[in-house]
């Protein structure tokens, strides 16, 4: 069925992202709750259609790691992105809030599966792996969302990109900075899968916060300095794979397969981990020490 901006009622704000705000709204035609993206571009009709057109083979992505995708239609300059709502929001949301190992393996095992999908269902790579790029439900679900599907899409948004916490691998940085569009393969998304898990854990960007006051000072570390590590809470083997996942040399990184292979997840694939509990702590946590925004770039 098509979906148009008629069959909505809106609910509150979500989010705010840079290219506009995500709503969550009642659908009325089918009674279901969803999130209502908006990406504000400046383009001519015929590349809206183009993003259009090239979003619909995300009806085909349907995997329990991936957030469902319901359809989109553009009117005047405005993409409207209609998703699955998740009522637990983005992972940033519930970094930092005491997470055990098993709930960080969990979480990394779903994240893995979710860009694995992509890969090799879709083969796409995602390109904007982040915290707030992983969205999780009280059911205790982990899904990848904003991942690249549309190429004119990602073209439009990268003309706008204030990048201030940079997820991009050492060699991505590079490239850019060169002018090479093309230092992009999947091991750069294990990279920013490398930090999202440390953020996880810690409750902030990795590092530290002189470098993120200043984006060349940002940029600099990532490339010529030492890649940043789990706190040492967490055992030799969670360590161990947030390691291989942050090697500066995109060759020496491991693959999915590989990742999944890793004793890190395949502990997980056994255990119980009762995370609709843990989910729900963190969230009367956040609740009560509500996160502090992260200082303004200068
Ligand atoms: P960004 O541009 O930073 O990735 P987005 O515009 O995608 O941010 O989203 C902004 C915020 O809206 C997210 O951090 C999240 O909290 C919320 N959000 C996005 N999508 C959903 C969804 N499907 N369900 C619930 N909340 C969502």
């Amino acid at each position: 069925f098509k979906i148009k901006m008629d069959d909505f009622e809106l609910f509150e704000e979500l989010g705010k992202g840079n290219y506009g705000t995500v709503q969550k709204v009642w659908h009325k035609p089918t009674k279901v709750t969803m999130a209502l993206k908006e990406i504000r571009l400046e383009l001519d009709d015929s590349k809206l259609k183009t993003i259009i057109t090239e979003l619909d083979i995300l009806h085909r992505a349907t995997s329990p790691y991936i957030i469902d995708f319901y359809g989109a239609f553009f009117i005047e300059s405005c993409v409207y992105y209609c998703m699955e709502y998740m009522d637990a929001q983005s992972l940033d949301h519930v970094a930092g809030c005491n997470v055990p190992e098993d709930v960080l393996a969990r979480v990394t095992n779903c994240v893995v599966k979710g860009l694995r999908f992509l890969k090799d269902e879709l083969k796409i790579m995602h390109r904007d792996v982040k915290p707030t790029n992983v969205l999780i439900n009280r059911k205790g679900a982990v899904k990848l969302c904003d991942f690249g599907v549309s190429g004119q899409l990602d073209r439009s948004l990268a003309k706008t990109n204030i990048g201030c916490q940079s997820y991009m691998a050492p060699e991505r940085i590079k490239g850019e900075s060169q002018g090479q569009a093309s230092s992009y393969t999947a091991s750069s998304d294990v990279w920013s899968l490398g930090l999202s898990i440390i953020e996880f854990a810690i409750g902030h960007y990795p590092y530290p916060p002189e470098t993120y006051q200043n984006v060349f000072a940002q940029l600099t570390a990532i490339v010529h300095g030492d890649p940043p590590a789990l706190p040492d809470r967490y055992g030799d083997v969670a360590q161990d794979f947030v390691g291989q996942c942050l090697e500066k040399s995109a060759t020496r990184r491991p693959n999915y397969k590989q990742l999944m292979e890793h004793p890190f997840l395949q502990q997980d694939e056994t255990r119980e981990v009762d995370m609709v509990k843990w989910i729900a702590e963190a969230l009367a946590y956040r609740e009560v020490h509500p996160k502090t925004s992260t200082p303004a770039l200068a």
